[in-house]
């Protein structure tokens, strides 16, 4: 029995390794591509989202201001790290942050059009949570850590000036898409049954989905993402102890 559980731990263990070595080497190939950069610390583009970080967390902000920042595109993120759709990065394991000057687009129907350094400032903030809770590579949670960089992001895009509405479709609208999906399940609505379906029968009806509900989806994305900055954009005073709280890690 206990040599049981002990062979599962260190099996597990195991597994933890490796996949940090794995990602790790990923992260050295993105650091070596030729479309990678290190950012200049003394540019806007820095400095603005460092700025919001030392007021709002100052405490965890002398740990992001001595990471690593490097620009790169969105093809070289997602060659090197085996994923598509990243505009920006933050490594949980090895600490770097990489943002991508050509976001690529999420769909044809919703647009992720969020500016670099709003990028940036959103992978500035997982790093806050990183340096708060720790780094657990599981990351059991991920919603709620997408939940605090989206949220999060919300008053710096105010603080450039932005209304609520403008950020709803700027920057959050793809993100809520899928809390709206989770109200309305349009996939049995045309029928189709998601357990017995292959990866490819899911992409080609989402596509007959996207064009079918194209409205639909863009409103109810639209909505989501209003419910979501009511939720998760409110000032700071009672925002973030609550908020670490709910994390989780
Ligand atoms: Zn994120």
């Amino acid at each position: 029995m206990r040599s049981d559980v002990f062979r599962q731990i260190s099996k597990r263990r195991e597994a933890n390794k490796k996949y940090l070595s794995d990602h790790a080497k990923q992260i050295q190939k993105l650091i070596d591509h030729r479309f990678t950069e290190l950012i200049d610390k003394e540019s806007e583009l820095y400095k603005r989202p460092m700025e919001y970080i030392c007021k709002s967390f100052p405490e965890e902000a002398e740990s992001v201001s001595k990471l690593n920042i490097y620009s790169t595109r969105g093809s070289a993120i997602e060659y090197c790290l085996e994923t598509s759709g990243a505009g920006g990065l933050f490594s949980f394991a090895t600490n770097d942050i990489f943002v991508s000057f050509d976001s690529p687009e999420y769909s044809e129907l919703i647009n992720i059009l969020a500016e670099t350094d709003e990028v940036l400032c959103h992978e500035m903030l997982h790093a806050v949570s990183r340096f708060r809770c720790g780094a657990d590579i599981s990351r059991k949670n991920t919603t709620n850590e997408e939940d605090f960089a989206y949220g999060q992001m919300v008053p710096y895009m105010r603080e450039k000036g932005m209304t609520d509405k403008e950020i709803a479709r700027k920057a959050l609208m793809g993100y809520c898409m899928t809390r709206h999906m989770a109200e309305r399940d349009y996939f049995a609505e045309m029928g189709f049954d998601l357990k017995k379906m292959t990866r490819d029968n899911v992409a080609s009806a989402w596509s007959q989905i996207r064009r079918k509900f194209a409205n639909e989806l863009k409103e109810g994305s639209f909505k989501a993402a209003m419910q979501f900055i009511a939720h998760f954009g409110e000032k700071k005073a009672e925002r973030f102890e609550s908020r670490f709280l709910a994390l989780e890690f």
